[in-house]
């Protein structure tokens, strides 16, 4: 279910083979037009090269095959943190971005207010999800962990469950929750950054991976990335290369490269996730459990809903599938069929 990657170029006219004489930097901030890009040493604030941002919309038909009749700017920004790029360096605040390097792995997306409708990709080639969530204060929300289990699934990322705030203490029905996600294959973390007990099994899970840190606010999501980042700095700046006027301070998701390797992205807003635009009929795939009894109804297209004979059904009945996942598994379904009739 991964999403495809892609790759863009541009090569303006009489310039030097492809990719001669650029810096090739990691997206660690930034949208629509304006990027915080990371090469190996030091950082850039880059614009985006004209051409990549914008669709030519060619003529069709006798005479006209193939001329340029319009040129739009794209829908969906075709940098996202994440992407590897090069860039071409022409001093302060005038570098551009004049490749986008093929993308690897999953990605998330995030509603974007001025879109309407449509999905904005944030953050791309991820290799896990870590869903932070607090033991205590606030009570730790068992739906919104399947929700993001869900996302991983979509995405074919790595989940981790993190739950922080261990000194206040454990509930006997979130332990019970978690043992569940155990049994699934989901790596259970236990920290909390007030004591420092778990951070250093969490960074070694963190190494050499780019991970995504997801949760609801107040579980101590930035406790825990100040534990292991020290160096942060929260404020990413992103000079306004159009004006060379004033600092644009990023507001949405951004990535912290690890000084060992890989990078943590932080994700503001992730009430907003979107999950991927996946067919309501195929998220029975994305509940693990439900594997062993998918297929096995006489009914073909089941939706595990009310279907006479259901496996999925059953198992629920018999307690083999745990009641508060299934009610997630309803109430995504139910999110994911209105999105279609919306
Ligand atoms: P975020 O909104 O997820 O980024 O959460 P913050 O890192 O801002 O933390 C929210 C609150 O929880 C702050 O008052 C922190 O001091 C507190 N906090 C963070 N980690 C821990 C912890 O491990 N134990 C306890 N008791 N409090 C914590």
């Amino acid at each position: 279910m991964k999403k495809k990657g892609h790759s863009t170029s541009f090569q303006p006219a009489g310039a030097k083979p492809e990719g001669e004489g650029l810096l090739e930097g990691l997206v660690v901030a930034g949208s629509r037009g304006m990027y915080h890009v990371q090469p190996d040493v030091g950082a850039l604030g880059c614009s985006i090269r004209g051409r990549l941002r914008k669709r030519l919309v060619r003529a069709t038909g006798a005479g006209g095959r193939g001329r340029v009749q319009r040129v739009r700017v794209k829908e969906h920004d075709p940098v996202a943190i994440g992407d590897r790029v090069r860039v071409l360096v022409m001093g302060a605040g005038t570098s551009s971005i004049e490749e986008v390097l093929p993308r690897t792995s999953g990605a998330l997306a995030r509603r974007d207010p001025d879109a309407g409708r449509g999905e904005l990709t944030t953050l791309v080639s991820l290799d896990q999800l870590v869903a932070v969530f607090a033991a205590r204060a606030p009570e730790p929300h068992l739906g919104l962990l399947d929700r993001l289990l869900v996302l991983a699934e979509q995405q074919d990322l790595v989940a981790i469950v993190c739950i922080n705030k261990v000194d206040l203490g454990l509930e006997p029905e979130l332990q019970r929750r978690l043992r569940l996600c155990e049994g699934l294959g989901y790596p259970v973390l236990w920290t909390s950054s007030a004591t420092g007990s778990g951070i250093t099994v969490l960074r070694e899970r963190l190494a050499g991976k780019v991970s995504a840190f997801a949760g609801p606010s107040g579980v101590g999501k930035s406790s825990l990335l100040n534990a292991l980042l020290p160096q942060r700095d929260e404020r990413t700046g992103v000079m306004s290369s159009a004006t060379q006027k004033g600092r644009h301070t990023t507001t949405g998701a951004r990535l912290f490269p690890l000084a060992g390797g890989g990078a943590i992205a932080d994700t503001p807003g992730f009430r907003a996730f979107a999950l991927a635009s996946i067919d309501p009929d195929g998220l029975d795939r994305c509940f693990r459990e439900f594997q062993t009894y998918l297929g096995q109804c006489t009914h073909t297209d089941c939706g595990q809903l009310r279907e006479p004979d259901c496996a999925v059904q059953a198992a629920l009945r018999s307690g083999a599938i745990d009641a508060g996942r299934y009610r997630s598994y309803r109430r995504l379904r139910g999110e994911l069929s209105g999105l279609l009739k919306a």
